[in-house]
């Protein structure tokens, strides 16, 4: 089984969701069977506690679960059902963890958010990819990376690398690249994420840079070089009239046979024609 966690640096609302669900699409026209989890670092245990105006609308799942809008991204794109089990939230986590100590399930230990915590993100992970029977899981981490909340999810992915391998684990980050009104690109917003993200011990393997307009090769560069990463590893995801281009975008510019090679997979034509 593989993992692919997508993280968002810089700001929120930038198209993490897309790309994660394009990123889905890609990896099952190759063949492959996918599934996608959200993980939402807020204390709710599910979206249906929250305000629509401010976290769009919740999505009810076909077993009755109320959870983030970007599960029906994923279902839309990926044609999939899924469960009230593929939204992580924070409130679940910590509501599991305090109640298995209330139990005694970890009698007479000190119950920390590393190990009792991160063990149950990651639990929670594999359990909902072996349940769908799914070769490659889409492990979405909502918030920004430099957010307090989001961090034991953050350390579970680093952990996840560690216990699965290199080639079964990749990491996705999608950032803001802002175009001032000269019409330059600016990097620096993305670098800095990179480097919020390596400080806490992940290095991306990709990333993906959202702006209004298509990265220009010098743009392009900065982030390969000042992200550690080659340039083959920087896509751009400019803004498109329509949602559904994206996974075509990614694909034009090399997504899935680069995720094919990470991931080491078998590389096979996706077959995007119904799409
Ligand atoms: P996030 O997960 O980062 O909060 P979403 O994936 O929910 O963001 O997307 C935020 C908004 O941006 C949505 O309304 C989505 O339709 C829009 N969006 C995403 N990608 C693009 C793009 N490439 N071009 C134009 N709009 C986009």
């Amino acid at each position: 089984v593989k993992y692919v966690f997508v993280t968002g640096g810089v700001l929120s609302g930038l198209g993490k969701g897309i790309v994660a669900a394009s990123t889905g699409l890609l990896l099952k026209s190759m063949g492959y069977r996918v599934t996608a989890i959200k993980i939402d670092p807020y204390l709710n245990v599910d979206a249906g506690t929250m305000n629509p105006y401010m976290h769009g609308e919740v999505f009810v799942t076909e077993d009755g679960g109320e959870t983030d809008l970007d599960i029906g991204h994923y279902e839309r794109f990926l044609g999939i059902e899924l469960s009230r089990k593929n939204n992580i939230t924070s409130g679940q986590i910590y509501y599991s963890v305090i109640s298995k100590e209330r139990k005694g399930e970890y009698l007479g230990q000190c119950v920390q958010i590393i190990p009792h915590v991160t063990n149950e993100i990651k639990e929670r992970i594999r359990e909902v990819t072996k349940e769908q029977g799914a070769d490659i899981a889409i492990v979405e981490i909502g918030g920004t990376v430099g957010d307090i909340e989001g961090l034991p999810f953050l350390e579970a992915a680093r952990q996840m690398r560690f216990e699965e391998g290199a080639s079964n684990t990749l990491y996705m980050h999608v950032a803001l690249a802002p175009v001032l009104s000269s019409g330059e690109i600016k990097t620096k917003p993305i670098q800095h994420s990179i480097q919020e993200l390596r400080r806490i011990g992940i290095q991306p393997d990709i990333v993906v840079a959202r702006s209004t307009r298509p990265l220009d090769p010098e743009a392009r560069y900065k982030i390969a070089l000042f992200g550690n990463i080659p340039v083959e590893a920087v896509f751009s995801n400019p803004d498109v009239d329509l949602v559904y281009r994206v996974p075509l975008v990614l694909h034009s510019e090399g997504l899935s046979r680069y995720l094919a090679s990470r991931l080491g997979l078998e590389y096979r034509e996706p077959d995007l024609t119904q799409w």
